[in-house]
């Protein structure tokens, strides 16, 4: 994803300044990878980068608000560098909707942008099966119990959409997970095996 904003202003550090990438070597050090979790239920492992904090939170909001795109590719190839997950051949890419109104609002949806990149990075295919049938309130706010409540069949299967054994299911951050509990449970529902979660950062 290469812009004619490459060309003209330089990437530099978003911790420091320092020209070069999002993330400079130096600033890299003081990031905390966050551990691969198990959770019960209808996601198998799911894989984060980093702890939502600092630098990585600045990172994504940035991404989010300020269109700020290209430090996606970045964000996946290193947080891949550092992971090395491993998911089982013919496992397909898919991504955490927006509701249609929001994304037309928005522009984009970012976790679209990052399965992208992930897809093309691993060599897997990368279609939407899910739908967001609800426009919810933001999770920002809620706590646990309520957004679980906010999201419960806010999601479903894509008309026509056929789904494969083993999905990859990504998202921007993961926070309680109730979002991505819900999109796997619907991918189950349609026939998925295993649903493999994968995020670029996760509160810890
Ligand atoms: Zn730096």
């Amino acid at each position: 994803m290469e812009t004619v904003l490459d060309v003209v202003l330089p990437r530099s550090c978003l911790g420091c300044g320092r020209e070069g990438k999002y993330i400079c070597e130096q600033c890299d050090l003081f990031l905390s990878e966050a551990p691969t979790i198990f959770p019960k239920g209808d996601l198998e492992e799911v894989v984060s980068g980093w702890e939502y904090d600092g630098l990585i939170k600045d990172i994504i909001s940035k991404i989010k608000y300020d269109g700020m795109f290209d430090a996606i590719n970045e964000l996946v190839e290193k947080a891949l560098a550092i992971k090395e997950p491993f998911w089982p051949a013919g496992t397909v890419v898919t991504f955490v909707p927006l509701f249609k109104k929001r994304e037309r609002e928005r522009g984009f949806n970012q976790a679209k942008l990052i399965a992208k990149k992930l897809g093309g990075m691993t060599g897997k295919d990368v279609l939407p099966f899910l739908e967001k049938i609800k426009d919810t309130r933001s999770q920002t706010e809620l706590d646990k119990v309520e957004r679980l409540a906010n999201v419960k069949g806010s999601f479903r299967k894509k008309e026509g959409a056929v789904c494969p054994n083993n999905v990859l299911l990504v998202d921007d951050v993961w926070t309680s997970g109730a979002t991505m509990r819900e999109c796997a449970k619907v991918l189950r529902r349609a026939g998925v095996k295993k649903v493999f979660g994968f995020t670029l950062a996760r509160t810890i």
